[in-house]
């Protein structure tokens, strides 16, 4: 029983409500903030269609639309922050690419790829250049 019990998986111990709610801390322990012009007055705007847990916004300073990810190496990336939260925390622990390819099922060249996104910094150099959306209205 027990060896069954060990191939639990950490991922699914964890819910992406609460990976978002944990980058939100992590990214803005200020208060939201707008990544385009740094102004702090920022409005909800719902939530992500596709994933649920990612909350819109829209600056009330230059009008643009933003959500928890823009402006991070995570916008884009078709892993959910689930697995690059993991992967994190596994860097911390020391474990090396083979083992946290192991450990999410991924391929060691595919987590090969996040380690150094995540090394090289969380932020994009510049989230205006990096595809943010302009502000629609
Ligand atoms: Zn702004």
């Amino acid at each position: 029983m027990i060896a069954e019990f060990m191939q639990l998986k950490l991922q699914n111990l964890m819910s992406d409500e609460q990976c978002y709610d944990q980058l939100r801390e992590l990214r803005w322990p200020e208060g939201r903030q707008c990544p385009f012009c740094d102004s702090h007055r920022v409005i909800r705007r719902g939530f992500d269609d596709q994933h649920p847990s990612k909350q819109r916004y829209q600056c009330k300073g230059c009008s643009r639309r933003f959500d928890d990810l823009t402006g991070t190496i995570f916008a884009g990336s078709h892993h959910p922050l689930k697995i690059w939260m993991l992967v994190v925390y596994f860097m911390g622990l020391n474990l090396s690419n083979t083992q946290i390819a192991q450990e999410l099922d991924l391929d060691k060249d595919v987590v090969h790829d996040m380690t150094a996104k995540l090394r090289a910094g969380l932020l994009e150099k510049k989230a205006s250049e990096a595809g943010g959306h302009r502000g629609v209205r």
